[in-house]
């Protein structure tokens, strides 16, 4: 059966980097919102313009634009076999459009990864970024060049004190309903994410696997 799996957690929790390895092990590519948007913004397209000083205050984009990017790339025909979403869906009404997509092959499995404020702080004042691929770099990266493709890293835009701050009041607002919105369903699954990223890995891995077994 397909996999349609969503993760969700504040900024920082280590979304992207389980996202990439997740979707490894179950060959579902792996949709990141935030890159999409990102990437938008770089080639100045149409979307980018539009988008750009939002999400450099540490907004959120307008909830029917950003279902719209969502509701296409689900129809792409690399999600065959699932997909997982990184930054989508971030608040109640886009879950509900997310739940009334009629593109859904078999049931939303949710993971919330769990982390403390002080440690996201704590992160995110670490965080560097590719300006080349937009890749996170490793955490214990010591080089100043992505491992991927080899471009400079950088902190991210959205990523300076003040801005992190607008971006954790959004998401206490706005993402965490969403935990009540999922939290009842047999899908739902939640791991700390304080955990080393092996485990943490580990953990999804098995609570998604029992999830599937489930009937
Ligand atoms: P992320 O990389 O997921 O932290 O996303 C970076 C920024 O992109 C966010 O702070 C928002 O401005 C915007 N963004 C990404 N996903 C969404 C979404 N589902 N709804 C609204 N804005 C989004």
């Amino acid at each position: 059966m397909a996999l349609n799996l969503v993760l969700l957690g504040p900024p920082g929790a280590g979304k992207g980097t389980q996202a990439v390895r997740l979707a490894r092990t179950w060959g579902i590519p792996h949709i990141s919102t935030g890159t999409m948007l990102r990437e938008a913004v770089k080639s100045g397209s149409g979307l980018g313009r539009q988008v750009q000083t939002i999400i450099e205050s540490g907004g959120l984009i307008d909830d029917a634009m950003i279902t719209e990017v969502v509701r296409q790339r689900l129809q792409a025909a690399d999600v065959q076999s699932g997909f997982l979403l990184d930054g989508f869906p971030r608040t109640v009404p886009q879950a509900e459009a997310l739940d009334a997509f009629d593109i859904l092959k078999g049931p939303l499995v949710i993971v919330e990864i769990v982390l403390s404020e002080e440690e996201v702080l704590r992160r995110l004042a670490a965080r560097m970024i590719c300006s080349e691929c937009g890749t996170n770099a490793q955490d214990d990266a010591e080089f100043a060049t992505c491992h991927d493709c080899g471009g400079r890293l950088v902190p991210r835009a959205d990523d300076r004190e003040q801005v992190v701050k607008n971006r954790l009041e959004v998401y206490h607002r706005q993402t965490m309903p969403l935990v009540e919105y999922y939290g009842s369903r047999p899908t739902f699954c939640r791991v700390d994410g304080a955990q080393l990223v092996d485990h943490v890995t580990t953990e999804i891995v098995d609570a998604v696997e029992a999830t599937r077994r489930q009937k």
